[in-house]
């Protein structure tokens, strides 16, 4: 038996959520005020995700900054931000436009900013 303790980041109040693992399998979840808690804990040891915010170049020379549009696997966060680096945007942007599609998985960069 393990114990992982992992502090939920789904609302503010920041619980300290503990996970009783036998192996891979988890046993026990307590700590977690809410249901969203332990959902959010049994992702964090199983396949914990993350949104990545960053900036890419553009052909203005100043950075535009991004975000993926929902959660990828944190294991690809390295090959994702690979990917990033290497791209330069041509303006004009706008919020929300497709900077990269299906960067992983079938989630989207998309800027979270305009540049004319
Ligand atoms: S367990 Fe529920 S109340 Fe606690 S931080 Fe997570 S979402 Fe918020």
């Amino acid at each position: 038996m393990q114990e992982k303790i992992i502090t939920c980041t789904e609302c503010p109040m920041g619980c300290s959520v503990t996970v009783t693992l036998d192996g891979e399998r988890v046993i026990n979840v307590v700590g977690n005020t809410c249901p969203r808690g332990k959902t959010y804990a049994i992702n964090e040891v199983s396949c914990p995700r993350r949104v990545v915010t960053t900036t890419v170049k553009t052909d203005k020379g100043n950075p535009l900054a991004v975000k993926t549009d929902g959660s990828i696997k944190k294991s690809e966060i390295f090959n994702v931000m690979k990917i990033i680096n290497g791209i330069t945007v041509k303006t004009p942007i706008k919020i929300g436009d497709v900077i990269y599609e299906n960067i992983s998985e079938d989630i989207n960069l998309v800027a979270s900013d305009e540049i004319e």
